[in-house]
């Protein structure tokens, strides 16, 4: 979700702007920026009283003080039980001495010939200045020192294009930006809560004069994400309210039996009062709206396939969707597998289906010769036609748009919705994004499953990762690997995929077949691979996290993270949900250095539970307010800014300005909401206009 403007100004490229040649706009690219407007939104993560810089040789005994110079020499001392890091900073005047105990994490950070600015007490040892845990940060060489102490925003950075460039290029760009934000709310409104303006706003995030500035301009474009919010949730909820009758499913006890008879397997208790929770609002005449929550592994497919069959022996048709075309293509797999020799018929609508194959399936579709479809988001296009489509399932999308909704809206279409995930719902975001969705949790696994073995390897203990999996695969077991990047032209010094492809196929596991898996390869790439590995016919998946979410392939006992310190937490379990799934034990092996406290203590509680929402409430507290600034939930609505378990009052305020808004104007057609509602028309797609068709 993002406030992203939409005059034409803003969309310039930024290889088009002053002070951004083509290196820099790669760089710029790579951030997520690729225009003016994105710019604009490119928030500091912190902001930094900055004291005045000294030459070193002026520096005194005793005191706080910056400096900045070259580094001309790094060395680690690994001696126990303080191994330290240390660098020789020379800015011309004299040499600086730094010193970092336990600064294992900074090798391959800080090598000679950077610059640096350093900020730390200065102390002196045999007439040479010292800092010890000076706090840094890579600049530019060029730019001269800072003569004067200032308030400055930090951006999160990389080693090619610093913060400090960051905010060269946003305040030169910043005039014409700011020029193009208009005001979306009322004035009266914004002094009752005393908001800022909104172009005000969009200068202090980056130009702030002090912090508490900052803090205001912050809160009001916090305020707006959070408007946004609402208002899409109050419009889509005026549309599902506009019509409240959704097709009438029964169920049967032979109907119940007929179902249960495919699975081959029965389910748990958990499973089983979810299913019934369903059956109930199939059958109520109203149109369902339920959060099927689970974590990864609870069997929530199942579920979902039973409330499908259900719709079909009504005589509706229902439709699955998925996140990615892999996901998409496994769920066919599996639903093809359980309803064979039934006379169901499946339909699989991904961008990878041939055009005469999509053309005969969106005919069946229409005619009501097909009974499910599976496929990506992209399938609720406005040229699908449906016969009576009874359900939709969305697997792991909390984003399922208001969009989709109002395309079947706009067919005459009112089915009955149910939305898995895996992400256990902060109680916060239960009451906002969630507010009218009814929750069935599945809290128990699978029996036989054996709990997962997490263990957490240095770097140099790789070696014996690989081990692990050569005799795993010599068991009959597959394995993951999963790298935090593509390739290495990736922001940081991590591994990637295809240098690891092939550095493990020459070395390490030479003797096994490897396959390497990312987002960037084309579709067909993807699949085959994927099928590949589920035939058994590759070992080891080298991959990113593509196979994140759902992936289902019971006889991998293995998943090695490397670099594990780049991932969440919740996405550290979610990945590691990718093994576990049969019934031979599986291991999750992290490899990663202790960088720091944070990474430490997820890494540690990976090792100490698999329970994900232990892991959850875990997240949350680890990331909670330590963090100056919003952070990205996974898998849950995206914010520039908020963190919304952060913004309990906000979000309240939010609320109630949303539903008095749309009280007296349903349909923002006002001429002073006309930004807001271009802004939400953008967000929302076509909806609002929908809105006045619906
Ligand atoms: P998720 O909730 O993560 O989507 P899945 O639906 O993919 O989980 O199920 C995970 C695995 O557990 C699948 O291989 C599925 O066949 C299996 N499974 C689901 N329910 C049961 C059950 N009641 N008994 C045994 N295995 C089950
Ligand atoms: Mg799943």
């Amino acid at each position: 979700m993002t406030v992203a403007p939409i005059s034409p100004a803003l969309l310039r490229p930024v290889e088009t702007l002053p002070g951004i040649g083509t290196t820099r706009a790669k760089v710029l690219q790579k951030l997520g920026v690729r225009t003016l407007g994105d710019l604009l939104e490119y928030f500091p993560r912190d902001y930094q009283f900055e004291s005045s810089e000294r030459p070193v040789s002026q520096l005194v005994d005793d005191q706080i003080q910056t400096a900045r110079g070259e580094v001309v020499a790094v060395d680690y001392i690994p001696s126990r039980p303080r191994p330290r890091f240390e660098a020789t900073l020379d800015d011309g005047t004299d040499k600086l001495s730094l010193t970092w105990f336990h600064g294992a994490y900074l090798r391959g950070r800080i090598h000679p010939g950077m610059s640096l600015r350093v900020q730390g007490k200065v102390s002196f040892f045999r007439n040479i200045a010292k800092m010890v845990q000076a706090k840094w940060e890579v600049v530019d060489g060029d730019t001269a020192r800072v003569e004067e102490s200032k308030f400055r925003p930090i951006y999160p950075a990389t080693l090619r294009l610093p913060s400090e460039m960051i905010q060269k290029i946003i305040e030169q760009n910043l005039p014409d930006a700011l020029a193009e934000v208009e005001e979306w709310f009322d004035p009266a409104l914004l002094h009752r809560r005393g908001m800022l303006p909104r172009r005000e706003a969009y200068r202090a995030i980056h130009l702030p004069k002090d912090l508490d500035e900052a803090l205001r301009a912050r809160r009001r474009i916090i305020y707006d994400e959070l408007m946004l919010m609402q208002l899409g949730l109050g419009i889509s909820k005026r549309l599902r309210e506009g019509r409240i009758t959704a097709p009438v499913m029964r169920l049967d006890k032979l109907l119940d039996q007929r179902i249960r008879a495919r699975f081959p397997f029965s389910m748990t208790n958990a499973q089983q009062n979810a299913v019934w929770q369903i059956a109930r609002d199939l059958g109520s005449g109203k149109p369902m709206n339920r959060l099927l929550q689970g974590d990864v592994g609870s069997g929530k497919t199942i579920v979902a396939l039973y409330a499908m069959l259900v719709g079909v022996a009504n005589r509706l048709q229902a439709v699955l969707l998925a996140p990615t075309e892999v996901l998409a293509e496994q769920h066919y797999l599996t639903l093809s597998n359980l309803l064979a020799g039934s006379n169901v018929s499946l339909g699989l609508f991904t961008s990878r289906t041939k055009r005469q194959k999509k053309t005969t399936g969106l005919k069946d579709l229409a005619a009501g010769k097909l009974h499910l479809a599976v496929g990506t988001q992209a399938l609720i296009q406005e040229d699908v036609e449906f016969a009576n489509l009874g359900l939709v399932v969305v697997d792991e999308q909390h984003k399922l748009g208001v969009r989709q909704r109002a395309v079947l809206k706009s067919k005459g279409l009112a089915p009955h919705y149910l939305v898995m995930t895996a992400t256990p719902i902060p109680r916060t975001l239960a009451l906002s994004f969630f507010a009218d969705f009814d929750v069935s949790v599945i809290d128990a696994l699978p029996p036989g499953r054996q709990p997962i073995q997490t263990r957490w390897l240095r770097p140099s203990q790789s070696d014996s990762a690989y081990e692990f999996i050569r005799k795993q695969v010599q068991a009959g077991r597959q394995a993951y690997i999963v790298l935090p990047q593509i390739d290495d032209n990736g922001l940081e010094d991590s591994k990637s995929v295809v240098k690891e492809h092939e550095r493990l196929g020459k070395g390490p596991l030479a003797d096994l077949r490897l396959a390497a898996l990312h987002g960037q390869m084309n579709t067909d790439e993807k699949h085959q691979i994927m099928t590949a590995f589920r035939d058994r016919q590759t070992d080891v998946l080298i991959a990113t996290t593509v196979i994140e979410v759902g992936i289902d392939v019971p006889n991998a006992t293995v998943i090695v993270i490397d670099n594990a310190e780049r991932f969440g937490l919740s996405q550290l379990h979610q990945l590691r949900g990718r093994v576990g799934r049969g019934s031979e034990t599986s291991y999750c092996l992290l490899i990663s250095d202790p960088s720091n406290e944070h990474t430490e203590a997820r890494l540690r509680a990976m090792t100490q539970t698999t329970d994900g929402f232990e892991i959850a409430e875990m997240d949350l507290k680890l990331r909670g307010p330590g963090e100056f600034f919003g952070t990205r939930q996974h898998g849950l609505p995206e914010f520039k800014l908020a963190d919304v378990t952060n913004e309990m009052e906000l979000l309240h305020q939010a609320k109630e300005d949303a539903q008095a808004m749309l009280a007296e104007d349903p349909r923002l057609t006002h001429p002073a909401h006309r930004h807001l509602r271009m802004a939400l028309s953008k967000q929302l797609g076509d909806t609002l206009s929908l809105a006045q068709i619906g």
